[in-house]
């Protein structure tokens, strides 16, 4: 049984010949990559919604080449921590399927069997997500404002720098279940914000409890990495928001760099629901 309902009428959904049904009778086909659609038209607000095929790609080259390291192994160990044998384990907003991926093998070596499924809005991601998960795990295209999932459903949820469906997570986490938010931290990428910015501000750090949830920890991850091409340097600075508010000049500094030290730190606010 897939851990995805059907998104028009809620109903469990069943695969068959690389097709998901519900008893109403409503399918739909995976792609070959392995991914289905599970966005219905009224969820759906442009012709391609989310990240572009750009910066997925970017995301890609600069996440395999493992600069995030620190990060990934935090997330599997929190993973294997929180996914009970036989757990259920959600990405919402999965991006290109770097940590989902990292999270599916981890669990695997540590001989944890476990339902896994991602969701993202960008079919780009989802179509290099569902490459990465070698069918160890569904993906679709689906908001996460909407997540084709069941009411506690979810043993583990891992939201990592993707929007915050607060009210969607309460509904689909089991209750003893946990929620990941990964968040950047105050001092996140500051030496490559010193070149973008003649002032540049730290990101703003708070602690927000969400009814349903019982605040377990914040766990802080933080490295200095060194990118040493324009390539790399470039491709950090597409996965960031700051690609779309640089001013020029700023651009232009980061372009002349072949290498460049930055600090990254994230932190990982982790919640049990009630
Ligand atoms: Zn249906």
């Amino acid at each position: 049984m897939s851990l995805f309902r059907c998104p028009i009428c809620n109903a469990p959904l069943t695969v068959e010949d690389r097709t998901y049904r519900c008893q109403t009778g409503h399918c739909y086909d995976m792609a070959k990559e392995g991914y289905t659609h599970l966005l219905p038209v009224q969820h759906k607000h442009s012709q391609n919604p989310g990240d572009d095929k750009a910066m997925v790609r970017s995301r890609r080259a600069f996440l395999t080449k493992d600069y995030y390291a620190p990060l990934r192994r935090t997330l599997e160990e929190l993973a294997r921590h929180h996914t009970p044998a036989k757990g259920a384990v959600l990405d919402s907003g999965c991006g290109e399927g770097y940590y989902t991926a990292a999270i599916s093998r981890a669990l695997q070596d540590s001989g944890i069997p476990h339902r896994l499924a991602a969701v993202d809005i960008s079919k780009e991601a989802v179509r290099l997500t569902a490459k990465a998960l070698h069918g160890c795990g569904e993906s679709a295209v689906a908001s996460v404002y909407h997540l084709p999932v069941a009411d506690e459903s979810i043993d583990f949820l891992l939201n990592c720098f993707s929007p915050l469906a607060i009210d969607e997570f309460r509904r689909v986490v089991k209750p003893g279940g946990h929620f990941a938010y990964v968040v950047p931290a105050a001092e996140h990428l500051w030496q490559m914000k010193e070149v973008l910015y003649d002032h540049p501000y730290p990101n703003e750090v708070k602690r927000t409890p969400y009814e349903g949830f019982r605040y377990v920890d914040v766990l802080e991850v933080r490295d200095t990495i060194t990118l040493e091409s324009q390539e790399d340097i470039f491709a950090l600075f597409q996965m960031t928001p700051y690609s779309w508010k640089t001013p020029e000049e700023g651009v232009h500094r980061l372009r002349k760099l072949t290498t460049l030290t930055t600090e990254i730190a994230f932190h990982i606010h982790l919640f049990e629901k009630e």
